[in-house]
């Protein structure tokens, strides 16, 4: 990863300072001169550097909760206290051990729980997933390693 947040919302200060240099500059010429009109691409190209701005820390935001909270994504979903105990019926999902209960399928879909565990398997292959799908690995994976992610 190199970008950041930090860099995204250094452009978009230079991208609304960009449009405030433009507006003084053609805030100078009064509606009645001849050039006035002609100056009608410089005012639009203000209010477009204002909407980059903006962009720009739209997607400073997005990147942030983007680093702070992974999604698991494993393809199927799990109880995130039991793994692998779901069931799900007509478009919805129950936990077997403790009984939660979801009111989407939630078994058969990406998982939404936050990344908490880096698995390494014996092939050194990484994923990174939710405590609930842990469990699971833990069952099947032989010689792999579990290490906790540090909390956000
Ligand atoms: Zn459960
Ligand atoms: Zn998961």
């Amino acid at each position: 990863m190199n970008v950041t947040p930090a860099q995204l919302r250094l452009l978009a200060g230079r991208a609304e300072a960009l449009a405030a240099e433009i507006r003084r500059l053609c805030d100078g010429v009064p509606a009645e001169a001849p050039e006035y009109a002609r100056l009608a691409g410089a005012r639009s190209a203000a209010g477009l550097l204002d909407r980059g701005g903006d962009d720009l820390r739209q997607a400073a935001g997005d990147l942030d909760r983007f680093l702070t909270v992974r999604e698991c994504g494993l393809p199927w979903g799990v109880c995130p206290e039991h793994g692998r105990t779901l069931s799900s019926e007509a478009g919805a999902a129950m936990c077997r051990v403790c009984r939660k209960a979801w009111k989407h399928d939630r078994l058969n879909g990406p998982c939404a729980e936050p990344v908490a565990w880096k698995v390494t398997d014996e092939a050194g292959t990484v994923t990174l997933m939710c405590a609930g799908h842990v469990l699971g690995a833990r069952a099947v994976l032989r010689n792999a390693t579990f290490a906790r992610l540090a909390a956000h």
